[in-house]
């Protein structure tokens, strides 16, 4: 095998990639860079039905009841944010939701999946908030209601169903309180001026303010994760937005799945760190740096885009020296969010998007430093893809960077984002990350 050359512009314009850390080979072709990018319907878009309170989906304010019962939920009061921890289930309505963290009705590594094969037990705690929770007749009711909907949607029959004895509804109920995959919810469905069925709220139409929280939250819920189950080596956090990128509901959320491994991905890049500590910014900041990559910084963060992805990529690396996110400063949670939202702000609600988290795993003892990727699903790989191993995508870098940096500028001008230094503001100092700080 040669090595190969990460970033070639071809004299036709088509630019080849390699991405440093997983391989993938990426070409973006010359004269296939027209097509429109908004994954939403050209043409009219369907005038809304204004509904107060929003009701569109089951992760709407009204319809507390229509996802598994609820572990947090952050309120605000006035400027003051609070986070409540197990709301009694007849309590639900006495207050707003901002964000809610709830477990996931269907979930991708079952709580079965610990115990059978570790063994694995709920918690005291947990145990007891079950205890509680289906004491309270309205605790009750929720869980048989949504017992029955999976049940339903997992095939079997009404019959069936109604022949279940109610202890064994109940069991099935475990992942629900015990479970380690969880979603967190954002309040609002759609813009609040929202005219139309595109005028959906996306971690862009956050305030700076919401988005920290939202982040805050995540954080707090991965922590709690891995402290619950002492078998997770490593927890999955991304949010799908939009059908194209994989989301069932168009309703802003993230998710988290924990997880026995860390993933070829993250074990090939804990391997390189090994042998070159100073990986990602040899690879990432600095590369990025020296080809013009970096577009967006702050004291916490900096942004570039990323190459060799199936996408289009950006990347937001945090500078802190803590290699996962709940052993970040207040600050530093803040710098991060602010340039994921400033990113998600000039992406548009209109572009379908994955954001995912990456971090130095659970018992990893090489640092990786927390980076976000938020990739624009805007094509979709075909059979060529599949025969060659070499993906085509519709946007060179340079493109994207120069399609997102006027936005930014625009946000920052019009304070819809926090502060931020854009394109030749950056500092681009080498070595901008220092994970590999004791
Ligand atoms: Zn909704």
């Amino acid at each position: 095998m040669q090595p190969k050359v990460f970033y070639t512009i071809m004299p036709d314009g088509t630019v080849k990639q390699v991405n440093p850390f997983t391989g993938t080979e990426v070409w973006a072709v010359a004269g296939r860079r027209n097509k429109p990018l908004a994954n939403i319907e050209a043409g009219q878009p369907k005038p809304l039905t204004v509904r107060s309170p929003e009701d569109y989906c089951s992760f709407c304010t009204p319809r507390y009841f229509e996802v598994p019962p609820e572990k947090s939920r952050l309120v605000r009061r006035g400027e003051r944010w609070e986070r409540l921890d197990f709301v009694a289930p007849d309590r639900y309505f006495d207050t707003t939701a901002e964000f809610r963290r709830v477990g996931n009705m269907f979930e991708i590594v079952t709580l079965d999946y610990w115990r059978k094969n570790y063994a694995y037990k709920m918690t005291a705690p947990r145990q007891k908030w079950k205890e509680d929770y289906i004491a309270n007749p309205a605790g009750l009711k929720h869980i048989m209601d949504i017992m029955q909907f999976r049940l339903r949607r997992e095939g079997r029959t009404d019959a069936q169903i109604e022949k279940m004895a109610v202890s064994e509804k109940l069991a099935l109920a475990d992942a629900f309180f015990g479970g380690s995959h969880e979603q967190i919810i954002a309040r609002r469905h759609y813009r609040e001026d929202a005219q139309t069925e595109t005028d959906l709220r996306a971690s862009g139409d956050l305030t700076g303010e919401e988005h920290y929280w939202y982040f805050r939250m995540t954080i707090d819920a991965l922590h709690d994760i891995a402290l619950a189950n002492r078998y997770v080596r490593y927890v999955s956090v991304y949010q799908n937005w939009l059908k194209p990128a994989g989301a069932s509901f168009d309703h802003l959320h993230k998710q988290l799945v924990a997880l026995d491994e860390w993933g070829a991905s993250i074990q090939n890049q804990i391997r390189m760190l090994r042998d070159d500590p100073n990986v990602f910014n040899d690879l990432a900041a600095n590369f990025a740096a020296h080809h013009n990559l970096i577009f967006a910084e702050n004291d916490h963060a900096i942004a570039m885009v990323g190459i060799g992805h199936r996408y289009p990529t950006v990347e937001i690396y945090s500078r802190s020296n803590a290699g996962r996110p709940h052993e970040h400063s207040e600050e530093a949670i803040r710098g991060m969010s602010d340039l994921v939202h400033a990113v998600h702000a000039a992406t548009g609600n209109d572009i379908s998007a994955n954001e995912e988290w990456y971090y130095t795993p659970v018992d990893a003892v090489y640092k990786m430093p927390w980076h976000v990727l938020i990739k624009w699903r805007i094509n979709t790989p075909a059979g060529f893809e599949g025969g060659t191993s070499i993906f085509i995508i519709p946007i060179t870098p340079i493109e994207l960077r120069d399609r997102i940096v006027p936005r930014l500028y625009k946000l920052r001008e019009e304070r819809k984002v926090a502060w931020l230094r854009i394109a030749e503001e950056c500092r681009v100092d080498p070595n901008p990350l220092k994970y590999y700080l004791k």
